[in-house]
This record gives structure tokens, C-alpha cells and sequence, in this order.
């Protein structure tokens, strides 16, 4: 009997030893790796492109003109859907999307009509609140939004409302629309270039944000549609309705930032060897008009990236009255996910070379996460990178101005900012190095820190050898790369 308890007792401690790793990589108080391996199969990219290829085959035009132009659209969007790849900003196969397309089974698997669409949620990483169909089954989450939804159930209706627009082919029919009075020609200047991966450009990013806003929204009237249709797939699923609405008054709020504690940057950048500043927070070389105005986010609608929201709540409560269903709250698993798509959303925006709004997150997530490594590396790299920018003189197209629109706790941020100059940006990079990061011999991020800020011995390709011989990454290692490629294009 012993000696089967002793077995008893041993199992136990396996199993013990074969659970702990796994909480472990759950623990984002320690430190943070991002998803580095998400791509989508090649064949679901090339699959879309030649959907959107195909569009223009389908259908009745008023005249060749018009069909020409909607050609060159459906061309349009194959490439942005291809640009949007090379540039690895979809995610695919990572636990993120993965759980999105178990929430599209479930829908799918609920709602009768929507069985022979062959559904494809890909996130994508922005931190932009907003969802969109593409049509042809791709749907894109991104990062942004889901960093703001706080249930599986609210997930759950922007993927529902997602699937209406494409079921009612919104997509083609908008596209078609546009096609007879507008045509615009800014992806001609992305190459068609196989599935090489495009450098991580700004103006890239840039144009891919104008194509959304111009290109990719849906009318009013499509919008409600997708709510009538989307609440019932959703109910269907077994989703309560209260949170279709809930998710409504999160979009309605979702132009203005997360984050609206002021930041204590006293705290996190007073070095034993180097001071914080008072006059780092003095406003008074900003223009000050931000200050006065005390409603935060007064933009007009049209300028907000979900407008009609209020309108929409209206006419979806008419919807739920008809269609009650029940407010049974599901299990879900998004509360483990969460703190994840909050990393993912800083990663996206230091991918997207958005420091000053990357490093703002870093710190707010600080209060949360005090010791997380990952987060103290992105500040650094932040500091560095701003820096640098001062010294190439691009430093405004980093950092904006104070503006009414963007809330008290950010603003005062970037009063900080353009209280710097390089050389004290360089001293805060510097002493924030030693004081936070520089005892960790193993990071590979921390070592791409050290390597890129190295003013013994600048970056050269050997040293870029040297570095991925002591550290083994393929990221930092390209980054690197990358970093020395622009090095010497500056040079010439
Ligand atoms: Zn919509």
C-alpha cells in the first residue's frame, strides 16, 4: 500500500513539474516575447488576391469605363490584401487568431447560411480600433479593438456583424459603387514583388491607413444592415444580447486612447547619475491650446473612425426587442488572452515605428507589469530611436504636438518630449540602460539594445555576426540588418 501511495505521491510531482512551465509562460509580470510565428499559409494570401482579381468577370457594368476602373480596384484590393502580407501584418496561425476562428466556427456552425462561406479571421496588427470585411470570407480584427472589447461575447458580434457584411456582399457592391465615381492610384507604388517580405516602412504604413479610410468603409445603411444580421447570427450562437450593444458604446468611445492616467515620468526617469528636470513638464513652449479646452474629444463625427454609433444603438435596440434572446453570460476564455493582445498592440506599434505612442503604452502598462522586461526594453528603444530621429532631424515626423483631441495624460507626454534634445534623450536612454536592463546577459533584446547603441564600435556587418552568434535571433538579427542597410544608404 506504501508503495502504491509513494507512486501516488511521485505523479503528483510530475505532473506538478510538467504544469509549472506552462503557468510560467502565462506570466507577463516577469518579461514578454511577442508572437514571432504567425504568417498565413502563402495559399490563403494567393487564394484572396485572385478572388479580387476575379471580381471584375462578375457582374454588369454601365459602361467599359467603369468596369476598367473597377478592375483596377479589384486589383487594388488583391494588392493591398498582398501588401498587407509581405508586411507581415496579418497574423494567422497564433493563439490570438486562433481563438477568433473558433468563435467564427461557433457562429458559422449556429446559423445555416453562413455554412457555405468559407470564413477566414485574420488579425491584424494596428492598434486601430476597428474590424473589417474584406469580402470573399477575409475578415480582419485588429489588434486595437480587441485590446478594447472585454468579452467573448463581444468578440463575438463584431465577428457576427463582420460575417453579415460579407454574406450580403457589401464588400463587391461597395467597391462597385466607388468604382463609378472615384479611383485612386496609391498602391500603384507598391510593387508587385512575390511574397518578399517589404521593409517596415512608415509610409507603407501610412497608405495602408489612408486606403482604409477611404477605401474601406461601408455606408450607414450597409452598417445597420450588418448589425440586424450580425445580432441574430450571434443569438443563434447562443451570445448575449445585451453585449452586441456593449460593444456598440465601445466603438462609439474608441477615438479616444485606453490610457488616461498621467504618467509619473518623474518616477521612471530620475537616474542617481542623472536628475529628472522640472522644466521637462513645462508646457509653456507648446502651444497651449489643448490645455484650455476641457472636453477632451470634441471631433466632429466625420471624423471619427466609427461614426453613427449612437444611431446604430437605436436602431439594434428595436432588433433585440424583436429577438430577445438570453443574457446567460458564456465562459470564456478571453481573460487569458487579454493581457496578451495588450503586448501584441505595443509590438504592432514598434513594428509600425510609432515610438512616441509605443513608449507612452510602455510606461501606462508599467503600473500594471512594474517589472516586465519586455516593457522597459521598449521604452529604451524608444528613447534610442527618438533620439537618433532628433539627430537626423526628423524628429516632428515622430512626435507630434499637443492637441485638443488627444486627451490630458498624452498630451502631457508629448510636452515632455519636446522638452528633450538629442543629447538628453541620449543621457535618458543611457542611464535608463544601466539602471534597468544592462545586469541581463541572456535577452536577445536587451543585447540588440547594447549592440545598436554601442558608440565604441559601431555597427558594422561582422559586428551583426557577432551578435547572432552570442544571441541566436532571427529578429533582432534582421533588425540589426536593416538598421545597418540605412546606415550606410544615409552615408551615400
Ligand atoms: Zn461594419
Amino acid at each position: 500500500v506504501t508503495l502504491h501511495r509513494d507512486k501516488i505521491f511521485l505523479c503528483f510531482i510530475l505532473i506538478f513539474i510538467l504544469i509549472i512551465p506552462c503557468i510560467k509562460s502565462q506570466d507577463y509580470s516577469a518579461n514578454y516575447k511577442p508572437i514571432r510565428d504567425y504568417k498565413p499559409d502563402s495559399t490563403l494570401i494567393v487564394k484572396g488576391e485572385s478572388k479580387f482579381r476575379d471580381w471584375p468577370n462578375h457582374g454588369i457594368f454601365s459602361s467599359t469605363k467603369v468596369k476598367q476602373k473597377f478592375s483596377e480596384f479589384a486589383v487594388q484590393k488583391a494588392m493591398f490584401l498582398h501588401s498587407l502580407d509581405s508586411m507581415e501584418l496579418l497574423m494567422f496561425n497564433d493563439s490570438i487568431s486562433r481563438y477568433l476562428n473558433r468563435i467564427k466556427d461557433r457562429i458559422a456552425s449556429h446559423n445555416p447560411e453562413l455554412k457555405n462561406v468559407d470564413f477566414h479571421v485574420l488579425t491584424y496588427r494596428t492598434a486601430e480600433p476597428n474590424a473589417h470585411s474584406m469580402g470573399e470570407g477575409y475578415i480582419f480584427v485588429n489588434l486595437g479593438l480587441l485590446e478594447r472589447l472585454n468579452t467573448e461575447d463581444q468578440i463575438a458580434f463584431v465577428l457576427a456583424h463582420e460575417m453579415g457584411h460579407d454574406l450580403a456582399r457589401h464588400s463587391i457592391k461597395e467597391s462597385k459603387r466607388l468604382s463609378e465615381s472615384y479611383y485612386s492610384d496609391t498602391y500603384k507604388k507598391i510593387r508587385k514583388s512575390g511574397r518578399k517580405k517589404f521593409e517596415r516602412n512608415s509610409a507603407l504604413h501610412q497608405m495602408i491607413n489612408s486606403f482604409f479610410a477611404n477605401n474601406m468603409r461601408y455606408s450607414r445603411a450597409n452598417e445597420v444592415m450588418a448589425d440586424s444580421m450580425g445580432y441574430r447570427f450571434f443569438i443563434n450562437a447562443g451570445y448575449a444580447p445585451k453585449s452586441a450593444i456593449e460593444t456598440l458604446n465601445i466603438l462609439d468611445n474608441a477615438d479616444q486612447l485606453i490610457y488616461t492616467d498621467t504618467l509619473r515620468l518623474s518616477a521612471y526617469f530620475n537616474f542617481e547619475e542623472y536628475a529628472f528636470k522640472s522644466y521637462w513638464l513645462d508646457p509653456s513652449n507648446t502651444n497651449q491650446e489643448w490645455i484650455s479646452d476641457s472636453t477632451l474629444f470634441n471631433v466632429p463625427d466625420s471624423m471619427k473612425s466609427h461614426p453613427d454609433c449612437k444611431a446604430r444603438i437605436k436602431l439594434l435596440e428595436e432588433d433585440i426587442k424583436s429577438m430577445p434572446g438570453n443574457d446567460i453570460p458564456n465562459v470564456h476564455q478571453f481573460d487569458q488572452l487579454k493581457p496578451q493582445v495588450s503586448f501584441e498592440v505595443v509590438q504592432s506599434l514598434m513594428e509600425s515605428k510609432d515610438y512616441v505612442m509605443a513608449m507612452f503604452m510602455s510606461l501606462q502598462m508599467k503600473s500594471q507589469y512594474p517589472a516586465n522586461q519586455y516593457l522597459k526594453c521598449v521604452t529604451a528603444h524608444c528613447l534610442f530611436e527618438l533620439a537618433e530621429a532628433m539627430t537626423r532631424n526628423e524628429y516632428l515626423e515622430y512626435v507630434n504636438f499637443p492637441d485638443k483631441d488627444y486627451g490630458m495624460a498624452y498630451n502631457k507626454f508629448l510636452v515632455f518630449l519636446h522638452n528633450m534634445s538629442s543629447s538628453t534623450l541620449r543621457k535618458l536612454f543611457t542611464n535608463y540602460m544601466t539602471t534597468n536592463l544592462i545586469k541581463d546577459k541572456s535577452d536577445p533584446y536587451v543585447g540588440f539594445l547594447k549592440f545598436v547603441s554601442d558608440t565604441q564600435s559601431p555597427l558594422t556587418s561582422n559586428k551583426i555576426e557577432e551578435y547572432n552568434h552570442q544571441y541566436h535571433d532571427d529578429y533582432f538579427f534582421n533588425l540589426l540588418q536593416e538598421k545597418l542597410k540605412n546606415l550606410t544608404r544615409t552615408k551615400k
